[in-house]
């Protein structure tokens, strides 16, 4: 017979403290009439709860004039209900490595971001060592301008193919990087423990979380702009794949005859719908990212046929990748991160047009596709979510290990 076993008391706490703390970070200030709801837990339990995790240091219980706060109606007489909330003064730090860029932003508890720090890289220079610097100056530059907040961690969105068992860089086409412990040169020079993860896995995450596809659990996401990749929920959970490799979209070949790719096939999707395609078939610079597609949109408004053209091709192109998409995962919704995003919105009956097939069965009768609603930085969200992950898990342990380690009792 399987012995019986029981839950310790400190497993109890760990998964009730983790529970609250996680409640409280993903929803906001809440009182604790409805944290007993919520968690199924009794009001004298979410007493003990919420001062143990205020004399933590992680969240702090405000009058509701302080916070804004959905349902709270404040009395008119005697002492008004507080509302628990997540202390924005401990966080992590999250760098984005885009192809033509790298951005800093320092998150609090409650997912708000308190400091950003955006750089181009030198024109066609991705040289590891150069990144790994400028990433660690802008990530100083971010610390130093709040002093008073407690940083537990660094979390990196990178391009490119990430090894889930180390988080080895294993191939990244778009910065020319081939097996780089990226995780451990920038954890030496920040003394700061790091997690790497995918953009799109992370941008993914985060429009699950805070943005377009919050409460859907069967969820597909293309964004990227010179490169695109995939992110998918299957059931609520990360498709990751033996290695981590899985929701590489980009790569898939849509035109046997196309331009070749950096990833050395040819007519993948990306040299279909990334900016740089958007960009060049509108007659202008590559490069320019966001604000480039931007100003290609606007000027096919005004009547710009090279504009306008452009934007058909890349918007047939957007309906004819996610048509395989929506065969393969049969997702509730689509979210299209990125410059993605912008020709969605820019084309919308284009893009629908060629997802709807009218040839043969409409696989994509019921799904719906939504613009990302977190522009540019989701990805820098998920990755400060999947750095803060340890310490929503175990908040106790964590924040205790944390202090310790930096000398305060
Ligand atoms: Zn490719």
């Amino acid at each position: 017979m399987p012995k019986k076993t029981g839950i310790s008391h400190e497993e109890l706490r760990r998964v009730n403290t983790s529970a609250l703390l996680t409640w409280v970070h993903h929803n906001g200030p809440t009182t604790r009439a409805r944290l007993t709801r919520e968690l199924g837990l009794n009001r004298s339990t979410i007493g003990d709860l919420t001062s143990l995790l205020c004399d933590t240091g992680l969240v702090q219980e405000l009058r509701p004039d302080q916070v804004d706060v959905e349902g709270v109606q404040v009395r008119r007489s005697g002492r008004p209900s507080l509302v628990v909330s997540p202390r924005p003064d401990v966080g992590v730090l999250a760098l984005m490595l885009d192809v033509d860029r790298i951005v800093a932003g320092l998150f609090g508890l409650g997912g708000e971001l308190s400091e950003r720090r955006e750089r181009r890289h030198q024109p066609g220079v991705h040289e590891v060592g150069q990144v790994v610097e400028s990433a660690t100056q802008m990530c100083r530059e971010v610390l130093r301008a709040r002093p008073d907040m407690a940083v537990l961690a660094v979390g990196v969105s990178v391009p490119g193919l990430v090894r889930s068992s180390d988080s080895l860089v294993h191939f990244a086409p778009n910065l020319g990087w081939t097996d780089v412990q990226f995780v451990d040169l920038l954890s030496s020079a920040l003394a700061l423990p790091v997690s790497v993860g995918n953009d799109a896995d992370l941008g993914v995450l985060a429009e699950h979380l805070y943005g377009a596809a919050v409460g859907s659990s069967e969820v597909a996401y293309v964004g990227g702009t010179v490169g695109i990749g995939g992110g998918f929920l299957v059931h609520g959970q990360p498709l990751r794949g033996a290695e981590g490799y899985s929701g590489e979209v980009g790569h898939l070949t849509v035109d046997p005859d196309g331009h070749e790719c950096r990833c050395g096939s040819r007519g993948c999707w990306e040299t279909k719908i990334g900016a740089n395609q958007l960009l060049a078939s509108a007659g202008r610079l590559t490069g320019g990212g966001l604000a480039a597609v931007e100003e290609v949109v606007q000027a096919a408004v005004r009547g710009d046929e090279e504009a306008g053209a452009a934007l058909d091709h890349a918007a047939y192109w957007l309906g004819f990748g996610m048509r395989a998409l929506v065969r393969l995962f049969n997702p509730e919704v689509v979210v299209l991160g990125g410059t993605l995003g912008q020709v969605l919105e820019a084309r919308h009956g284009r893009v629908l047009e060629t997802l709807h097939e009218r040839d043969g069965i409409d696989f994509a009768q019921n799904v719906s596709v939504r613009a990302g609603a977190l522009g540019s930085d989701g990805p820098m969200l998920g990755a400060a979510e999947v750095a803060l992950a340890p310490l929503l898990a175990d908040p106790v342990s964590v924040m205790s290990a944390y202090r310790e380690g930096n000398g305060a009792a």
